[in-house]
């Protein structure tokens, strides 16, 4: 193969790939160029040259590109190759764009028609006049835009090239929909729609998805502006399928924002948030500043209207970071205007939660009002109660001493008249007895029942005497004589007293006594009093048994008189009774035993008044132990 063939084939291979695979074009041309130029093979030098121009435009090295489409150019005019000519003028135009040299950008574009018109090749006339119509366009120079798409469009048709036909619909549909004029926009973006619904589409997909994601873009936005939203959002999110298909990260970022636009627009902040959100991930992991900062802007408009405006600050202010050296005073304005309404809000919420706080503790500090006023009026009623009930009680008490006193009088009356005559009755019995004993004639036989009538008057005055004492006490009168005595003389006085009792029922007798003292001060009398009874219970209840008096000091400072038989016994039952006046154990019981019923509670009463006590421990049988303890003076 000729050199020559071999650089042809290498130009044709390269610019067959420039497009996909940039740098293995770049350097099979840049051998190409090195070939041609050693045999000064110039036709293919300027192929050489064009597709590296082209290659660097791409690999975005505009000033690189420019050098080599100059020197591809004019080799190509030397030749007098339009067709070179024109192909370069395409990739200068592309170049100058780059650059941002719109004229000569223009003008490349202007004379790439004019080489297409004398190669009459409609269809380089055709792209021609698309180039131009974008050019335009950046220039904001729409209705020329439209008059050239126009014609390429008619040109493609000519040709039966749907491919082209379908891009330069989509940029007419976005010229007419940049005038207004809506209708006409969506008619030429539906057509260009259209073109992806052909059976037999010999389509790369990745190209496919590309043009098909830009087309229902331009359809999106068509219908966003007409109002329709719903249908925008159904062409924004194909758009962000067909991106998402492709993995073409920037034009899934521009889908999302515009979903999330639209979103914002009905008003539907919670919905938009997530689309600005994922659109700014996307826009900053391929670094797309341009976009990103307009994300920030949408997605602190966002938060805005959520009410959440500290969002809202953080964002504006990314957004004023990114664009701080672009804008000017007006960003500045609004970030304070921001910073201001956040702090408001803040403000505003914190005295909101002042006031709930206020609210809540005003309530708790009425309930304890009403609790404080509940309590009270019932503590009014308990005091007005316990007062009616003082007075109640009070009238009671003064009604019970009145009655008291009444029944002392009584007793005190009766019991003087009756114990006169029973004096004289038992006084008369003794003597008649004395007298009939002395005389021992027939009248023995009396003795018997004079006895009796001894017994029962002796019994009567005893019961007299007891109802009397009691009387007294419960009078609640009692005099009480204080005074120094001697113990031991007062046991003597006892024991002289229970003895005849103690022998006649055959008991055994002893005293213990463990005092260190020999004297106490006390009411003598009631303390004898309370001993004979106790001795006398003892004596009674025990037949051939034993009774015991013992005496000790506690370590309280109290004298203890223990009195202990091992008579008949009490049951359990009956232990609290045995101190009510009257009680006596079963009555029929207590006819074999002489009693009053009174001799316990007389006792527990003096004791009382001693401020003593008198207390039992007893089983049934086996006998009883009283206690009486008395404090010592
Ligand atoms: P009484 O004059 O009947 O003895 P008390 O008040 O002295 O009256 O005693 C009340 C009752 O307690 C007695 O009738 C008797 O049933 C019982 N009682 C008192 N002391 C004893 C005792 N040491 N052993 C058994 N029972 C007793």
């Amino acid at each position: 193969m000729s050199s020559i063939d071999h650089i042809d084939q290498q130009n044709k291979l390269a610019n067959q790939i420039r497009s996909n695979q940039v740098k293995e074009a770049l350097e099979i041309s840049l051998n190409a160029e090195r070939s041609a130029r050693a045999i000064n093979y110039k036709a293919g030098l300027a192929s050489s040259l064009e597709t590296i121009a082209y290659c660097y435009s791409l690999t975005g090295d505009p000033s690189a590109a420019l050098v080599n489409a100059n020197k591809s150019f004019a080799i190509y005019n030397e030749l007098n190759n339009t067709i070179g000519m024109y192909e370069v003028s395409n990739v200068l135009g592309r170049i100058y764009w780059e650059l941002g040299d719109y004229p000569s950008a223009l003008q490349c574009t202007v004379d790439l028609v004019d080489y297409a018109h004398q190669l009459e090749d409609s269809k380089r006339e055709a792209i021609a006049r698309n180039n131009l119509a974008v050019l335009y366009s950046g220039q904001n120079l729409p209705h020329k835009s439209l008059k050239e798409l126009q014609k390429a469009i008619q040109l493609y048709r000519e040709n039966d090239d749907k491919f082209e036909e379908h891009k330069s619909c989509n940029n007419l549909a976005t010229i007419y929909s940049d005038l207004g004029s809506l209708e006409e926009a969506s008619k030429y973006a539906s057509l260009a729609l259209d073109y992806f619904d052909q059976p037999l589409l010999n389509l790369d997909e990745s190209i496919r998805e590309d043009e098909k994601a830009k087309v229902l873009n331009t359809l999106g936005r068509i219908y966003g502006k007409k109002g329709e939203d719903q249908q925008a959002l159904k062409f924004f999110k194909q758009a962000l399928e067909s991106s998402v298909k492709i993995k073409h990260i920037r034009n899934q970022h521009i889908s999302l924002a515009d979903i999330g636009r639209i979103h914002l627009k009905l008003k539907e902040a919670e919905k938009a948030l997530p689309f600005f959100e994922k659109a700014i991930d996307l826009a900053k992991s391929i670094k797309s500043k341009k976009e990103l900062f307009e994300y920030y802007l949408a997605l602190s408009e966002t938060y805005e209207m959520i009410g959440d405006s500290k969002s809202a600050l953080i964002y504006y202010k990314h957004f004023f970071e990114e664009n701080k050296s672009v804008f000017g005073d007006e960003q500045d304005q609004r970030l304070k205007q921001l910073e201001i309404k956040y702090r408001t809000e803040s403000i505003q919420r914190e005295s909101e939660l002042l006031t709930e706080k206020n609210v809540a503790l005003q309530g708790l500090a009425d309930e304890l009002d009403d609790e404080v006023n509940r309590k009270t009026a019932e503590l009014r009623t308990t005091l007005e109660n316990e007062k009616s009930l003082k007075r109640t009680l009070a009238l009671a008490l003064n009604k019970e001493k009145e009655l008291n006193r009444l029944k002392s009088n009584i007793i005190n009356t009766m019991s003087h008249e009756f114990r006169t005559p029973l004096n004289a009755i038992i006084g008369y019995s003794e003597m008649l007895t004395e007298d009939i004993e002395e005389n021992s004639d027939d009248s023995t036989i009396y003795l018997d029942d004079i006895s009796r009538i001894k017994k029962a008057g002796r019994h009567l005055l005893q019961l007299i005497n007891d109802v009397l004492a009691l009387s007294k006490v419960e009078e609640n009168n009692p005099d009480i004589n204080l005074s120094l005595f001697s113990i031991e003389s007062m046991l003597t006085y006892v024991i002289e007293m229970i003895s005849s009792e103690i022998d006649k029922q055959n008991n055994q007798f002893s005293l213990i006594n463990k005092l260190t003292i020999s004297e106490i001060r006390s009411d003598e009398v009631k303390l004898k009093q309370i001993l004979i009874n106790l001795l006398n219970n003892a004596a009674k209840f025990t037949e051939n048994g034993e009774i015991q008096l013992t005496i000790f000091e506690s370590d309280k400072d109290e004298i203890i008189f223990e009195v202990k038989d091992t008579g008949i016994g009490i049951s359990e039952e009956n232990l609290e009774q045995i101190f009510d006046s009257f009680y006596q154990v079963e009555n029929s019981l207590s006819r074999n035993y002489q009693g009053t019923g009174l001799g316990l509670a007389i006792s527990s009463r003096f004791a009382s008044i001693l401020n003593g006590r008198i207390s039992v421990q007893s089983k049934l049988g086996q006998g009883s132990t009283f206690t009486f303890t008395l404090p010592k003076l």
